[in-house]
Protein backbone atom coordinates (compact mmCIF):
# COMPACT_ATOMS: atom_id res chain seq x y z
CA UNK A 1 0.00 0.00 0.00
CA UNK A 2 1.41 3.43 -0.75
CA UNK A 3 0.13 6.29 1.70
CA UNK A 4 0.76 10.12 1.44
CA UNK A 5 1.35 12.62 3.88
CA UNK A 6 -1.54 14.33 2.42
CA UNK A 7 -3.78 13.72 -0.81
CA UNK A 8 -5.20 16.87 -2.19
CA UNK A 9 -5.94 15.26 -5.43
CA UNK A 10 -8.63 13.08 -3.48
CA UNK A 11 -10.34 16.34 -1.90
CA UNK A 12 -9.97 18.06 -5.82
CA UNK A 13 -12.23 14.79 -7.16
CA UNK A 14 -14.60 14.69 -4.33
CA UNK A 15 -15.65 19.05 -5.69
CA UNK A 16 -14.27 18.30 -9.44
CA UNK A 17 -17.66 19.63 -11.16
CA UNK A 18 -18.44 22.45 -8.90
CA UNK A 19 -14.81 23.33 -8.20
CA UNK A 20 -14.63 23.19 -12.37
CA UNK A 21 -17.23 25.28 -13.53
CA UNK A 22 -16.45 27.93 -10.56
CA UNK A 23 -12.66 28.33 -12.02
CA UNK A 24 -14.25 28.80 -15.56
CA UNK A 25 -16.41 31.03 -14.62
CA UNK A 26 -13.90 33.53 -13.09
CA UNK A 27 -11.68 33.08 -16.23
CA UNK A 28 -14.40 33.50 -18.76
CA UNK A 29 -15.77 36.37 -16.89
CA UNK A 30 -11.97 37.96 -16.41
CA UNK A 31 -12.69 38.89 -12.30
CA UNK A 32 -9.10 37.91 -11.95
CA UNK A 33 -8.58 40.61 -8.84
CA UNK A 34 -11.48 41.56 -6.64
CA UNK A 35 -15.42 41.42 -6.98
CA UNK A 36 -17.83 38.75 -5.84
CA UNK A 37 -15.48 36.02 -4.89
CA UNK A 38 -13.68 38.08 -2.55
CA UNK A 39 -17.20 39.96 -1.43
CA UNK A 40 -18.61 36.80 -0.85
CA UNK A 41 -15.78 35.13 1.13
CA UNK A 42 -15.20 38.12 3.45
CA UNK A 43 -19.22 37.54 3.85
CA UNK A 44 -19.43 33.84 4.20
CA UNK A 45 -16.10 33.03 6.13
CA UNK A 46 -16.89 35.60 8.65
CA UNK A 47 -20.29 34.46 9.30
CA UNK A 48 -19.52 30.29 9.80
CA UNK A 49 -16.38 31.41 11.98
CA UNK A 50 -18.45 33.53 14.51
CA UNK A 51 -16.15 36.52 13.47
CA UNK A 52 -17.08 40.65 12.70
CA UNK A 53 -15.12 40.68 10.31
CA UNK A 54 -12.88 38.45 7.90
CA UNK A 55 -9.90 40.10 5.73
CA UNK A 56 -8.51 37.49 2.69
CA UNK A 57 -4.82 38.58 1.84
CA UNK A 58 -2.26 36.93 -0.40
CA UNK A 59 -0.92 34.77 2.62
CA UNK A 60 -0.45 34.02 6.04
CA UNK A 61 2.81 35.15 6.00
CA UNK A 62 1.33 39.10 5.14
CA UNK A 63 -1.64 38.61 7.73
CA UNK A 64 0.81 38.13 10.35
CA UNK A 65 3.52 41.16 9.68
CA UNK A 66 0.07 43.03 9.01
CA UNK A 67 -1.50 42.68 12.13
CA UNK A 68 1.69 43.25 13.51
CA UNK A 69 2.56 47.06 11.52
CA UNK A 70 -1.59 47.54 12.11
CA UNK A 71 -1.02 47.64 15.64
CA UNK A 72 1.92 50.27 15.55
CA UNK A 73 4.54 47.16 16.38
CA UNK A 74 7.62 48.64 15.24
CA UNK A 75 10.88 49.22 16.01
CA UNK A 76 12.19 49.17 19.44
CA UNK A 77 9.25 46.73 20.56
CA UNK A 78 9.50 43.41 21.05
CA UNK A 79 7.18 40.69 20.65
CA UNK A 80 6.55 37.12 22.59
CA UNK A 81 6.26 34.08 20.94
CA UNK A 82 6.77 30.06 20.71
CA UNK A 83 10.32 28.20 20.46
CA UNK A 84 7.85 25.96 17.63
CA UNK A 85 6.43 26.99 14.50
CA UNK A 86 7.24 28.00 11.09
CA UNK A 87 9.11 31.06 10.47
CA UNK A 88 6.41 33.04 9.04
CA UNK A 89 5.40 33.72 12.88
CA UNK A 90 8.86 34.98 14.26
CA UNK A 91 10.03 36.63 10.47
CA UNK A 92 7.26 38.81 10.59
CA UNK A 93 8.37 40.55 13.92
CA UNK A 94 11.49 41.01 12.57
CA UNK A 95 10.13 42.40 9.30
CA UNK A 96 8.31 44.89 11.29
CA UNK A 97 11.31 45.82 13.25
CA UNK A 98 10.32 44.56 16.08
CA UNK A 99 12.80 41.99 17.95
CA UNK A 100 11.15 38.19 18.13
CA UNK A 101 11.97 37.28 21.92
CA UNK A 102 11.34 33.20 22.26
CA UNK A 103 9.61 31.24 24.95
CA UNK A 104 9.79 26.98 25.63
CA UNK A 105 6.83 24.66 24.66
CA UNK A 106 4.62 23.34 27.02
CA UNK A 107 2.94 19.58 27.05
CA UNK A 108 0.74 20.32 24.07
CA UNK A 109 3.70 21.94 21.79
CA UNK A 110 1.91 24.94 21.96
CA UNK A 111 4.03 28.35 23.81
CA UNK A 112 4.21 27.66 27.40
CA UNK A 113 2.02 30.43 29.61
CA UNK A 114 4.02 30.19 32.93
CA UNK A 115 6.96 30.75 31.42
CA UNK A 116 5.64 34.15 29.41
CA UNK A 117 5.52 36.58 32.67
CA UNK A 118 10.12 36.70 32.49
CA UNK A 119 10.67 37.62 29.09
CA UNK A 120 8.08 40.42 29.88
CA UNK A 121 10.29 43.94 29.64
CA UNK A 122 9.39 47.72 28.98
CA UNK A 123 9.45 47.03 25.58
CA UNK A 124 7.14 43.89 24.73
CA UNK A 125 4.06 44.82 22.97
CA UNK A 126 2.51 41.46 21.99
CA UNK A 127 2.20 38.01 22.01
CA UNK A 128 1.86 35.50 19.15
CA UNK A 129 0.54 32.42 20.45
CA UNK A 130 0.50 29.59 17.32
CA UNK A 131 -2.51 26.91 17.74
CA UNK A 132 0.58 24.28 16.42
CA UNK A 133 -0.43 21.48 14.60
CA UNK A 134 -4.54 22.89 15.12
CA UNK A 135 -4.55 22.68 18.93
CA UNK A 136 -5.31 26.02 20.87
CA UNK A 137 -2.87 27.49 22.92
CA UNK A 138 -3.59 27.79 26.91
CA UNK A 139 -5.66 31.41 25.79
CA UNK A 140 -7.11 32.11 29.33
CA UNK A 141 -3.50 32.26 30.80
CA UNK A 142 -2.20 34.12 27.95
CA UNK A 143 -5.66 36.57 28.23
CA UNK A 144 -4.47 37.57 31.97
CA UNK A 145 -0.92 38.15 31.11
CA UNK A 146 -2.08 40.18 28.13
CA UNK A 147 -4.51 42.14 29.95
CA UNK A 148 -2.16 42.90 32.90
CA UNK A 149 0.90 44.13 30.86
CA UNK A 150 -1.42 45.76 28.22
CA UNK A 151 -0.11 43.32 25.33
CA UNK A 152 -1.78 43.07 22.08
CA UNK A 153 -2.39 39.45 21.12
CA UNK A 154 -2.22 38.14 17.32
CA UNK A 155 -3.43 34.52 17.48
CA UNK A 156 -1.25 32.78 14.57
CA UNK A 157 -4.26 30.08 13.37
CA UNK A 158 -2.42 29.06 10.08
CA UNK A 159 -3.01 25.26 11.81
CA UNK A 160 -6.07 25.59 13.28
CA UNK A 161 -9.03 26.70 11.23
CA UNK A 162 -12.04 25.84 13.59
CA UNK A 163 -10.45 25.22 16.46
CA UNK A 164 -11.98 25.45 19.88
CA UNK A 165 -11.15 25.77 23.32
CA UNK A 166 -13.54 26.64 26.47
CA UNK A 167 -16.41 26.86 23.93
CA UNK A 168 -14.18 29.97 21.56
CA UNK A 169 -13.00 30.01 18.23
CA UNK A 170 -9.32 30.29 17.73
CA UNK A 171 -8.59 34.08 16.72
CA UNK A 172 -11.39 35.20 18.29
CA UNK A 173 -9.93 35.32 21.70
CA UNK A 174 -7.04 37.84 20.79
CA UNK A 175 -7.03 41.00 19.05
CA UNK A 176 -6.64 39.04 15.92
CA UNK A 177 -6.15 35.79 14.45
CA UNK A 178 -4.39 35.07 11.44
CA UNK A 179 -4.87 31.91 8.73
CA UNK A 180 -3.17 30.42 5.43
CA UNK A 181 -4.71 28.58 2.83
CA UNK A 182 -1.37 27.57 1.61
CA UNK A 183 -2.69 24.58 -0.26
CA UNK A 184 -1.81 21.84 2.42
CA UNK A 185 -3.97 23.58 5.25
CA UNK A 186 -6.92 22.35 6.98
CA UNK A 187 -8.66 25.00 4.31
CA UNK A 188 -6.19 25.03 1.39
CA UNK A 189 -6.45 27.17 -1.65
CA UNK A 190 -5.09 26.44 -5.03
CA UNK A 191 -1.84 28.32 -4.80
CA UNK A 192 -1.06 31.06 -1.86
CA UNK A 193 -3.72 32.65 -0.24
CA UNK A 194 -4.51 34.00 3.97
CA UNK A 195 -6.44 36.21 5.85
CA UNK A 196 -7.75 36.79 9.27
CA UNK A 197 -11.21 37.53 11.46
CA UNK A 198 -11.04 39.88 13.97
CA UNK A 199 -13.94 41.96 16.39
CA UNK A 200 -12.55 44.91 16.05
CA UNK A 201 -13.87 47.48 13.29
CA UNK A 202 -11.22 50.08 12.92
CA UNK A 203 -8.33 46.90 13.04
CA UNK A 204 -10.22 45.56 10.31
CA UNK A 205 -10.76 48.76 8.18
CA UNK A 206 -7.01 49.92 8.79
CA UNK A 207 -5.79 46.20 7.78
CA UNK A 208 -8.17 45.77 4.44
CA UNK A 209 -6.15 49.43 3.50
CA UNK A 210 -2.76 48.54 4.18
CA UNK A 211 -3.21 45.21 1.95
CA UNK A 212 -4.64 47.29 -1.09
CA UNK A 213 -1.69 49.93 -1.35
CA UNK A 214 -2.95 52.40 1.19
CA UNK A 215 -6.87 52.30 -0.37
CA UNK A 216 -9.83 51.54 0.07
CA UNK A 217 -11.77 54.08 -2.63
CA UNK A 218 -9.47 53.67 -6.30
CA UNK A 219 -6.81 56.25 -6.77
CA UNK A 220 -7.62 57.49 -2.99
CA UNK A 221 -4.38 56.86 -1.13
CA UNK A 222 -4.96 57.37 2.49
CA UNK A 223 -1.94 55.68 3.81
CA UNK A 224 1.16 54.09 2.02
CA UNK A 225 0.79 50.52 1.82
CA UNK A 226 1.40 47.36 -0.20
CA UNK A 227 -0.10 44.86 -2.17
CA UNK A 228 -1.30 41.83 -0.08
CA UNK A 229 -4.26 41.27 -2.05
CA UNK A 230 -6.01 37.69 -2.21
CA UNK A 231 -7.08 36.65 -6.01
CA UNK A 232 -10.39 36.04 -7.31
CA UNK A 233 -9.36 32.78 -8.26
CA UNK A 234 -8.25 31.80 -5.07
CA UNK A 235 -11.01 33.01 -3.58
CA UNK A 236 -13.17 31.18 -5.76
CA UNK A 237 -11.26 27.92 -5.00
CA UNK A 238 -12.12 28.82 -0.77
CA UNK A 239 -15.65 29.28 -1.39
CA UNK A 240 -16.22 26.17 -3.25
CA UNK A 241 -14.29 24.75 0.11
CA UNK A 242 -15.68 26.39 2.62
CA UNK A 243 -19.61 24.47 3.66
CA UNK A 244 -16.92 21.17 3.74
CA UNK A 245 -14.58 22.59 6.60
CA UNK A 246 -16.29 21.49 9.55
CA UNK A 247 -17.41 18.19 8.13
CA UNK A 248 -12.93 17.99 7.02
CA UNK A 249 -12.75 18.57 10.50
CA UNK A 250 -14.52 16.21 11.93
CA UNK A 251 -12.97 13.61 9.45
CA UNK A 252 -9.43 14.80 10.69
CA UNK A 253 -11.30 14.21 14.21
CA UNK A 254 -11.85 10.18 13.23
CA UNK A 255 -8.46 9.88 11.75
CA UNK A 256 -6.93 11.35 15.07
CA UNK A 257 -8.80 8.70 17.35
CA UNK A 258 -8.28 5.93 15.15
CA UNK A 259 -4.56 6.59 15.33
CA UNK A 260 -4.91 6.84 19.30
CA UNK A 261 -6.64 3.87 19.94
CA UNK A 262 -4.68 1.87 17.23
CA UNK A 263 -1.14 3.12 19.00
CA UNK A 264 -2.44 3.15 22.51
CA UNK A 265 -0.26 1.31 25.14
CA UNK A 266 2.94 1.23 22.94
CA UNK A 267 5.62 2.73 25.58
CA UNK A 268 7.93 3.93 23.32
CA UNK A 269 5.94 6.07 21.93
CA UNK A 270 4.37 9.38 22.96
CA UNK A 271 1.17 10.12 21.82
CA UNK A 272 -0.28 13.98 20.74
CA UNK A 273 -2.10 15.71 24.47
CA UNK A 274 -5.27 17.00 23.95
CA UNK A 275 -6.39 20.01 26.31
CA UNK A 276 -9.41 18.94 28.23
CA UNK A 277 -12.63 20.46 26.62
CA UNK A 278 -11.07 21.67 23.44
CA UNK A 279 -11.89 20.74 19.18
CA UNK A 280 -8.04 19.71 18.10
CA UNK A 281 -8.39 20.13 14.66
CA UNK A 282 -5.46 18.14 13.76
CA UNK A 283 -3.68 19.79 11.31
CA UNK A 284 -0.58 17.28 12.22
CA UNK A 285 -0.59 14.27 14.21
CA UNK A 286 2.79 14.45 15.96
CA UNK A 287 3.85 11.63 17.72
CA UNK A 288 7.12 11.74 20.27
CA UNK A 289 9.69 8.72 20.44
CA UNK A 290 13.19 9.07 20.66
CA UNK A 291 14.18 6.58 17.25
CA UNK A 292 12.14 8.68 15.43
CA UNK A 293 14.34 9.27 11.79
CA UNK A 294 14.83 5.17 12.07
CA UNK A 295 10.59 4.72 12.48
CA UNK A 296 10.21 7.22 9.33
CA UNK A 297 12.29 5.12 7.22
CA UNK A 298 10.87 1.85 7.84
CA UNK A 299 7.51 3.72 7.30
CA UNK A 300 8.76 5.12 3.84
CA UNK A 301 10.41 2.26 3.20
CA UNK A 302 6.71 -0.20 3.79
CA UNK A 303 5.11 2.93 1.45
CA UNK A 304 4.42 5.44 3.86
CA UNK A 305 5.14 8.76 3.64
CA UNK A 306 5.96 10.95 7.27
CA UNK A 307 6.77 14.00 8.11
CA UNK A 308 8.89 16.05 10.78
CA UNK A 309 6.94 19.49 11.83
CA UNK A 310 10.14 20.96 12.46
CA UNK A 311 13.56 19.62 12.09
CA UNK A 312 14.71 23.06 14.23
CA UNK A 313 12.98 25.15 16.31
CA UNK A 314 13.55 28.76 15.65
CA UNK A 315 16.19 29.27 18.18
CA UNK A 316 18.32 26.92 17.18
CA UNK A 317 17.52 28.45 13.24
CA UNK A 318 20.98 30.04 11.59
CA UNK A 319 18.56 32.52 10.77
CA UNK A 320 18.30 33.30 14.94
CA UNK A 321 21.83 32.57 16.18
CA UNK A 322 22.36 36.09 17.01
CA UNK A 323 20.55 35.54 19.67
CA UNK A 324 22.60 32.82 21.30
CA UNK A 325 20.32 30.65 22.37
CA UNK A 326 21.24 27.04 24.29
CA UNK A 327 19.58 24.10 23.73
CA UNK A 328 18.75 24.16 27.39
CA UNK A 329 17.00 27.51 27.43
CA UNK A 330 13.96 25.87 25.24
CA UNK A 331 14.62 22.02 26.31
CA UNK A 332 10.82 21.16 25.18
CA UNK A 333 11.31 22.78 21.89
CA UNK A 334 14.59 21.26 21.50
CA UNK A 335 13.08 17.82 22.52
CA UNK A 336 10.21 18.16 20.06
CA UNK A 337 12.91 18.97 17.07
CA UNK A 338 14.28 15.66 17.31
CA UNK A 339 11.04 13.63 18.38
CA UNK A 340 8.57 14.55 16.67
CA UNK A 341 7.13 12.45 13.62
CA UNK A 342 3.91 13.29 12.12
CA UNK A 343 1.58 10.65 10.53
CA UNK A 344 -0.67 11.10 7.55
CA UNK A 345 -3.65 12.81 8.27
CA UNK A 346 -5.91 13.65 5.37
CA UNK A 347 -10.33 13.91 5.80
CA UNK A 348 -10.21 11.47 2.96
CA UNK A 349 -8.04 8.88 4.59
CA UNK A 350 -9.88 5.62 4.57
CA UNK A 351 -9.77 3.16 8.04
CA UNK A 352 -7.92 0.32 6.21
CA UNK A 353 -4.98 3.18 5.38
CA UNK A 354 -5.05 4.49 8.72
CA UNK A 355 -4.90 0.02 10.15
CA UNK A 356 -2.67 -0.21 7.93
CA UNK A 357 -0.52 2.46 9.51
CA UNK A 358 -0.89 1.15 12.68
CA UNK A 359 0.35 -2.40 11.85
CA UNK A 360 3.76 -1.51 10.63
CA UNK A 361 4.00 1.11 13.72
CA UNK A 362 3.25 -1.89 15.32
CA UNK A 363 5.89 -4.30 13.90
CA UNK A 364 8.42 -1.56 14.05
CA UNK A 365 8.35 -2.01 17.56
CA UNK A 366 8.78 -5.62 17.55
CA UNK A 367 12.58 -5.26 15.54
C1 LIG B 1 1.71 27.97 7.12
C2 LIG B 1 2.01 28.81 8.30
C3 LIG B 1 2.18 30.21 8.22
C4 LIG B 1 2.34 30.94 6.93
O1 LIG B 1 1.37 30.87 6.01
P1 LIG B 1 1.66 31.13 4.45
O2 LIG B 1 0.28 31.21 3.89
O3 LIG B 1 2.44 29.98 3.93
O4 LIG B 1 2.38 32.42 4.32
C5 LIG B 1 2.32 30.92 9.39
N1 LIG B 1 2.33 30.32 10.59
C6 LIG B 1 2.20 28.99 10.72
C7 LIG B 1 2.21 28.37 12.08
C8 LIG B 1 2.06 28.17 9.58
O5 LIG B 1 1.95 26.85 9.71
Amino acid sequence: MKIPYVDLKAQYLSLKTEMDLKIKSIIENTAFIGGDELKNLSVNFAKLYGADYFVPLANGTDALYIAMKMMGIGHGDEVITTASSWISTSETISQTGAKPVFVDIDDFFTIDSNLIKDKITKNTKAIIPVHLYGQMADMSSIMVIANKYKLRVIEDCAQSHFSELDGRRAGLVGDVGTFSFYPGKNLGAYGDAGGLVTNNSDLAMKIKRFANHGSLIKHHHEVEGMNSRMDSLQAGVLNVKLPHILKWTDDRIRVANRYFNGLKGLDYIELPKVRPNSKHSFHVFGIKLKNRDDLKAYLEKNGISCQIHYPKAMPFMPAYKYLGALQSDYPNAYSLQNQELSLPIYPEMKDNQIDYIVEKIKNFTKI
